[in-house]
């Protein structure tokens, strides 16, 4: 099991790392930030194989990715 850590102020909700994720981790969620995007969440962290693709892709670095 890993664990995700998502700052939620940087997120912008552009669902890259979503449509990365081979184990459907992350999803959007209702939680908006300050810049009035959506964020995303991570559901099911039990899943998660910490294969770093979702923190890689992020373009904001918004996600990271532990062990
Ligand atoms: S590390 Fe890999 S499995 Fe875990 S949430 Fe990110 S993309 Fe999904
Ligand atoms: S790739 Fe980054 S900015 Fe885009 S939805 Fe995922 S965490 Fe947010």
């Amino acid at each position: 099991m890993a664990k995700v850590e998502i700052t939620a102020a940087y997120c912008k909700g552009c669902l890259l790392c979503e449509a990365l994720c081979p184990k459907g981790v992350l999803s959007l969620g209702n939680e908006v930030n300050a810049l009035g995007y959506n964020i995303i969440k991570a559901d099911d962290t039990k899943e998660c194989i910490a294969c770093q693709q979702c923190a890689v892709i992020c373009p904001e670095g918004a996600i990271e990715v532990y062990k």
